[in-house]
């Protein structure tokens, strides 16, 4: 855990949030502020910074991130209409918490992006 990372106080329940699924890799919970009807956050337990830092070693739990948005996101019968999976790097990608996350977004129609 990395200290006043607000992502590892989640993941070690230091703060509380509305956790929707979690396993020994990732925990994922809803967004304090939500963009869309779903807005749900998946991050990995251990502290990764930036997407930057991720090295070969963490392609597989890259993959489960991946995978548990996906499934999330057909749980709540997503998957036909559609949903967006983002995430963002440094400041120009408008990364505010550094420890990575993938965002799931659906619920209603998102904007093209550009
Ligand atoms: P990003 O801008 O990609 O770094 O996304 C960070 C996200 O974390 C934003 O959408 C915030 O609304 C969300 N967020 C910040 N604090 C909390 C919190 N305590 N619980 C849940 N989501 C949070
Ligand atoms: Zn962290």
């Amino acid at each position: 855990m990395t200290q006043d990372c607000l992502f590892c106080k989640i993941a070690n329940q230091l703060i509380p949030a509305d956790i929707v699924f979690e396993d020994e890799q990732v925990i994922a919970f809803r967004d304090i502020s939500p963009q869309a009807p779903v807005h749900q956050i998946v991050i990995p337990r251990r502290h990764i910074t930036t997407i930057n830092d991720v090295t070969t070693e963490d392609r597989a739990l890259l993959g489960h991130m991946l995978f548990t948005a996906t499934r999330l996101a057909a749980e709540q019968n997503l998957s036909e209409p559609g949903y967006r999976l983002i995430m963002n790097c440094n400041q120009d990608g408008g990364q505010t918490v550094f420890h990575i996350h993938m965002h799931l977004l659906g619920g209603r129609q998102l904007t093209h992006l550009g």
